[in-house]
């Protein structure tokens, strides 16, 4: 047994109303949501914005795959920095092609400074850049020409002199 409620010709029209109104309030909202948020296209642009920026490289501006290939593998790389040299409109030079300058004043390429690092000549070139004293008046040369300074002050100096001439000694250098 099953009872069919006819709705009156009133209730159809307050229903209808209702639909209406309930239908008029959820498009108010959304208009007011969009009005705050903007729509779901524009929010939808935003986020993928968002996340372009985030995948972006700060230093060459390439756009990584993932955030985590940005932070791990990209940032600082050889790619990274020939995109920069490319967008800075320079030659990159491979790091190892680089020229430097060993502490002991020699120039070359990075790559060879190792090897250089253990010839003789390098150490020779060192020893007085550390500094040099002067064994007869015990003053200590470490400005940055040690052995050009020693050779001045065993050429001018009249103290050194007179002490290396009671010494009875002569320094060669
Ligand atoms: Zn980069
Ligand atoms: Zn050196
Ligand atoms: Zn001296």
């Amino acid at each position: 047994m099953s009872i069919v409620i006819t709705p009156t010709r009133e209730e159809s029209i307050e229903a209808q109303r209702n639909a209406k109104i309930w239908g008029d309030e959820i498009e108010a909202r959304g208009k007011r949501y969009e009005e705050k948020h903007g729509t779901w296209s524009e929010m939808q642009s935003r986020f993928e914005a968002q996340m372009l920026s985030f995948r972006t490289c700060d230093l060459c501006r390439s756009v990584c795959r993932s955030l985590f290939h940005l932070d791990n593998k990209h940032r600082g790389s050889r790619e990274c920095e020939k995109q920069q040299a490319e967008n800075n409109g320079v030659v990159f030079v491979p790091p190892g092609k680089r020229l430097i300058v060993c502490e002991c004043g020699t120039r070359m390429f990075a790559e060879n400074l190792y090897r250089h690092q253990q010839t003789d000549s390098h150490k020779k070139r060192l020893k007085p850049k550390n500094g040099l004293t002067c064994k007869i008046c015990s003053i200590k040369f470490d400005g940055k020409r040690p052995l050009r300074d020693y050779k001045v002050h065993c050429k001018k100096s009249l103290r050194h002199k007179q002490k290396a001439a009671q010494l009875l000694c002569t320094l060669v250098v």
